[in-house]
């Protein structure tokens, strides 16, 4: 029920990011790190972002709204993530 309030609160704030289900998938599957890939239209705050790594478990750890990529920058950021982990190939990842 947390969960789906969640959704709906990102809904409402206008904020789309459906990559935390398959963040958890891709955890589950033995990924552990996560890096800032910066879009081809990044802002300066975006750009600031750029090469950041985070432990994927921090990276979905403590979301207000389900949007692990928006909450870090903006609605409709068009940067991703690239999610790697030990023996894995490298997971390019974006907010829709
Ligand atoms: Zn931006
Ligand atoms: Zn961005």
């Amino acid at each position: 029920m947390a969960r789906f309030n969640a959704k709906l609160a990102a809904k409402i704030a206008g904020i789309q990011d459906d990559s935390e289900g398959y963040l958890r998938d891709l955890m589950a599957q033995g990924y552990t790190f996560c890096q800032w890939a910066k879009g081809p239209t990044a802002c300066s705050h975006c750009v600031m972002l750029h090469g950041r790594r985070w432990r994927l478990v921090d990276f979905v750890a403590n979301l207000r709204f389900s949007a692990p990529i928006f909450e870090r920058s903006h609605c409709n950021c068009k940067c991703s993530i690239i999610v790697s982990g030990p023996g894995q190939v490298d997971e390019q990842v974006y907010a829709y």
